[in-house]
């Protein structure tokens, strides 16, 4: 873990709070405690954490007000740790912006998991200033996250939202293999028509728009049964035998 890399518990039982800080401390993870949604809201701003671990049901407001109001300034990662359990309230979650869903009662084994996961990504979208990175380039792509807008050789590529965000998902995880339902689940405003054929529908219209060349995918790759990859295009350096 590099230096100075901390993360901020929000949570109002302090057993469970207790529980948390202990498993960070256990991997060496700075770490900060917040009881209440008012104290979470001021250590944000004036701590900035790498990383908000957050319980919806807070004494003075829900998590998924915070939520809100974190993503008016911020995009830092949130997961969320929650004994709501319903499919609706991890959506809710996820929709307002959280970044992952861990429900009560949680293995400490796989909050750490969750937590290396994310700052695997928190790395790959930040520069080495550690500033947080407004655009993703891939070979000839490029998205450009503070406008939402796509181009690709330079090109301006107008996407539906829904395809935009099915891109920016691949982006964020470029490399990886993403199941359909991760895919669904990211990007599917509510749980109606969260199915594969209607994915498989979204993503050959990304498709049609991104790829070069349909027959042979460059960008997205499919796992025939599994999901979707973005692959790391390298790009051709042609005129590069010289310096
Ligand atoms: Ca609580």
């Amino acid at each position: 873990m590099a230096a100075g890399q901390k993360l901020l518990i929000v949570e109002d039982e302090k057993a469970i709070s207790n529980l948390i800080a202990t498993t960070l401390e256990t991997q060496g993870y700075h770490y900060v405690k917040a009881q209440n949604g008012a104290q979470a809201m001021m250590v944000i701003v004036t701590h900035k954490p790498d990383i908000i671990l957050l319980d919806l049901g807070l004494p003075d407001m829900d998590g998924i007000e915070i939520i809100k109001k974190v993503r008016t300034f911020s995009n830092v990662p949130i997961i969320v740790i929650s004994a709501r359990s319903e499919d609706q309230d991890k959506i809710d979650a996820l929709d307002a912006g959280a970044d992952d869903y861990l429900t009560k009662p949680f293995s400490t084994e796989e909050l750490l998991a969750r937590i290396r996961s994310m700052f695997r990504r928190i790395n790959y979208v930040r520069n080495q200033n550690g500033e947080e990175v407004t655009t993703f380039e891939n070979g000839a792509l490029k998205i450009d996250f503070t406008g939402a807008e796509v181009f690709l050789n330079g090109k301006h590529i107008d996407l539906s939202p829904m395809e935009y965000r099915l891109l920016c998902v691949l982006a964020k995880n470029v490399g990886k293999v993403l199941t359909h339902q991760y895919l669904i689940d990211q990007v599917w405003e509510s749980i109606d028509g969260s199915e594969v054929s209607s994915l498989r529908v979204f993503m050959a219209g990304l498709r049609k728009k991104i790829e070069p060349d349909r027959e042979h995918p460059k960008y997205i790759q499919t796992r025939i049964g599994i999901g979707y990859k973005m692959n790391r295009v390298i790009e051709e350096e042609e005129n590069k035998t010289h310096l």
